[in-house]
């Protein structure tokens, strides 16, 4: 593997073999030295055009732990707000020696760009471009779901039959994306529920099942209740009436906490808008992996990472 720009490109053999390196790397983290010398003097760089707090910071903790140098360069302040392209800021990566770039657009398809410029000859990892795919969020899901649904059972094993409701905005979302992808080809049951004004076009297309209702949602018991966040900054129209009325239908409360399963989990890839698409007590409570996503997310960017510049299986 050369790049990682989108899960549709994974195989489900590749997936799995991501998720079982990524078990390696949480393991090699509850060690009292966190650090692996496999990167060791490799350099990454993290080119940030979009905000992120997570994403960012997760990339940077794997990178680190694997003994990378790693570069962190954000759009804001750079030469970028000057007006350099995309081509220029490549070119003086490649100069800089760059091994890897973990590339975060606002624009989709800006990370395959990159990839297949020639530009530069590192390693491409998309971190979120635009609505379109954001992969390493896909993959650390799935590692969360099969963790908590198969536990030590995990190693080896896709996520055959278990069903997957994504709740939401998901015209915007490029988690939703790539986490349909992934999830077909490990074999999961995917289900969306939006209101329509929030459904892309083409949907119907998709490897899914399509739904309206969070209530009948939560009656069919899903093993995986996934929601998302509204992504405002993004919408250019009213897409629903008010807040209010988004979370009164389409919101995870607690009270409709309370009525799906103990068994299932409920997850969101963050950063949340409490009390308009989740509540409070459904984020914190038991049922919620919220901040495992966080932790797993650096065990899944050590793993792609591993797997794009150390050159080879594990
Ligand atoms: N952090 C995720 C992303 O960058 C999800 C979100 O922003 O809502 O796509």
């Amino acid at each position: 593997m050369k790049h990682l720009l989108s899960t549709k490109d994974l195989s489900r053999d590749e997936a799995v073999q991501i998720l079982d390196l990524a078990e390696d790397m949480a393991q090699a983290g509850t060690r009292e030295v966190k650090k692996l010398p496999a990167l060791r003097g490799r350099t990454v760089v993290n080119l940030f055009f979009e905000d992120s707090t997570r994403t960012k910071i997760s990339f940077e903790a794997a990178a680190k732990r694997l003994s990378a140098d790693v570069i962190n360069f954000t759009a804001k302040g750079s030469s970028v707000s000057k007006g350099e392209s995309l081509k220029d800021t490549a070119q003086t990566l490649a100069a800089i020696g760059a091994d890897g770039v973990v590339i975060r657009h606002h624009s989709s398809g800006a990370p395959r760009v990159l990839a297949q410029s020639g530009w530069i000859d590192a390693g491409v990892v998309n971190a979120g471009d635009g609505t379109h795919e954001h992969p390493t969020q896909g993959l650390l899901d799935a590692f969360t779901m099969r963790k908590r649904l198969h536990g030590d059972a995990s190693r080896g094993r896709a996520l055959d039959g278990v069903t997957v409701t994504i709740v939401g905005d998901i015209l915007h979302s490029r988690v939703a994306r790539s986490n349909v992808w992934l999830l077909e080809t490990l074999g999961a049951e995917v289900t969306l529920v939006a209101p329509a004004t929030l459904l892309p076009v083409g949907v119907d297309t998709w490897p899914v099942a399509v739904g309206y209702d969070l209530d009948a949602a939560v009656a069919a018991k899903p093993d995986v209740l996934m929601m998302l966040r509204i992504q405002s900054e993004r919408m250019n129209a009213a897409f629903f009436p008010t807040a209010r009325e988004y979370s009164r239908q389409w919101g995870f409360d607690d009270e409709r906490l309370a009525r799906l399963p103990a068994a299932s989990l409920v997850m969101h890839p963050g950063p949340m808008n409490r009390g308009l698409e989740i509540s409070s007590g459904a984020a914190d409570s038991a049922r919620s992996t919220i901040i495992e996503q966080v932790a797993n997310g650096v065990s899944i960017r050590m793993a792609v990472l591993y797997l794009l510049l150390a050159g080879g299986a594990a």
